[in-house]
């Protein structure tokens, strides 16, 4: 199957799952996870429609979209996240390249990164990762460092918080997979009422090729989808 093929699969399932929760196509995005896609790939999946694109290490993404990011600027431009982990010593040419990233859970890496993206044009959008069961480590354990890392990003002036993102432990119980999705929601909720407007918050990026319908059904705006697209 080819990539499109790929993706109007993903996009049929996508609409029984939005169906099911009495949702809109308009209120998801679709990332196209390239982490492991050779840039023809890339170029595939955007000529099929992908404006988002997500990457987990700086270093192969600088070297990916370098050329990618001129030939396709202006109104019909991708973003690239970042949804890796990110060490310290790359976050200044993370801060510099990404549209957003994905993957603070830290706030050492806050303030690292409120070093660097005042030399942006814009504010750099991040996203705070929750620990919610997955087996790796990453991600704020608790809320109360969360309030603190968002509390750092809202004093910054060139970090803009968009809100959450997590990964559900890989399992076929999809119970546990729903309860870590919903720990996310109900952390998004705490946010949104002690640091409004709610807007800061709207995103939730959670689902992947194997669990994205029920990402879906419990509410998710981003979907980050690799194998599924990019793997016949
Ligand atoms: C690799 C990766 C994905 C995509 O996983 P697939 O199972 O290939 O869809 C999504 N999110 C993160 C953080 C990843 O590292």
């Amino acid at each position: 199957m080819s990539i499109s093929e790929n993706i109007a699969k993903i996009e049929e399932r996508i609409q029984k799952a939005l169906d099911t929760a009495g949702r809109k196509r308009d209120e998801i995005t679709l990332m196209g996870v390239s982490k492991f896609a050779p840039i023809g790939q890339v170029e595939e999946a955007f000529r099929a429609g992908i404006r988002c694109f997500g990457e987990s290490r700086v270093k192969d993404a600088l070297e990916k979209f370098e050329t990618f990011r001129k030939d396709h600027s202006g109104n019909s431009a991708a973003q690239i996240h970042l949804i890796g982990s990110l060490q310290r010593n790359k976050a200044k040419s993370a801060a510099l390249f990404f549209d957003c990233i994905q993957s603070v859970d830290r706030k050492e890496l806050v303030v690292e990164l409120a070093k660097h993206a005042p030399a942006r044009d814009e504010p750099l959008a991040v996203l705070f990762e929750l620990h919610t069961g997955e087996e790796s480590k990453s991600g704020f354990e608790s809320i109360d460092d969360l309030f603190q890392a968002a509390e750092l990003v809202l004093e910054s002036g060139c970090l803009k918080p968009g809100g959450l993102m997590t990964m559900a432990p890989f399992t076929s119980d999809t119970n546990l997979i729903r309860a870590s999705f919903r720990q996310l929601v109900k952390a998004q909720k705490e946010l949104e009422r002690r640091f409004p407007p709610k807007e800061n918050w709207a995103c939730l990026s959670m689902g992947m090729s194997n669990d994205f319908e029920a990402a879906v059904e419990e509410g998710s705006t981003l979907l980050r989808i690799g194998s599924l697209i990019f793997k016949e």
